[in-house]
């Protein structure tokens, strides 16, 4: 959510450089909000440093470019950092992996999935956000059009996930670690 109230008032927490995501980011929203807070601004300190549960090899480059300050042009589409990325593998009972390694494409996770059995838990999930946005539309139209489109594939998500959690079980998270990830 601090991402999100960074990306529409990214003069929020003006000396700000540093942030811990803890078990997981949206990497779109990271990404919407290191471009409004680090490009183009005087007026505050730049996010420098980011510690994330895991960083896929591909998005690297871009997001080292983000926290120097710098955008690169063939940088990935908000889709390609969507939750939409791993949402037919977490769905996917045959591929091996806990819900939060399968989110942060973290390779190397011993869980699997197994059908469901009539005690399993219901297990709720605080993640993807579904955002109330209201307070925000019109401030950057150009993030938007992306926050509408994102709010439609959070509903995707968990309608996925509530037809896989009704046959399947995966484990919510794992004991394996990346033991702290930092970038910068
Ligand atoms: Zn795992």
């Amino acid at each position: 959510m601090l991402c999100v109230q960074l990306i529409y008032r990214p003069e929020m927490c003006p000396s700000l450089r540093e942030i811990d995501f803890g078990n997981y980011v949206e990497w779109d929203l990271l990404f919407i909000m290191l471009r409004q807070r680090n490009l183009g601004r005087k007026d505050v300190s730049r996010i420098e440093k980011v510690s994330v549960p895991f960083v896929p090899f591909e998005l690297h480059p871009a997001l080292l470019d983000l926290l120097l300050g710098r955008e690169r042009q063939d940088g990935p589409s908000n889709m390609v950092l969507s939750l939409e990325e791993t949402r037919e593998l977490i769905c996917d009972p045959s591929i091996p992996g806990c819900v939060e390694c399968l989110r942060n494409m973290r390779p190397g996770c011993g869980g699997v999935a197994r059908p469901r059995q009539p005690d399993d838990p219901e297990e709720g999930l605080l993640h993807p956000f579904d955002m109330k946005l209201d307070n925000f539309f019109g401030r950057i139209p150009s993030v938007d059009a992306w926050m509408v489109e994102r709010r439609r594939l959070v509903g995707k998500w968990k309608a996925s996930f509530k037809t896989f959690q009704s046959r399947y079980h995966r484990p919510t998270l794992c004991l394996f670690r990346v033991p702290e990830y930092i970038l910068l």
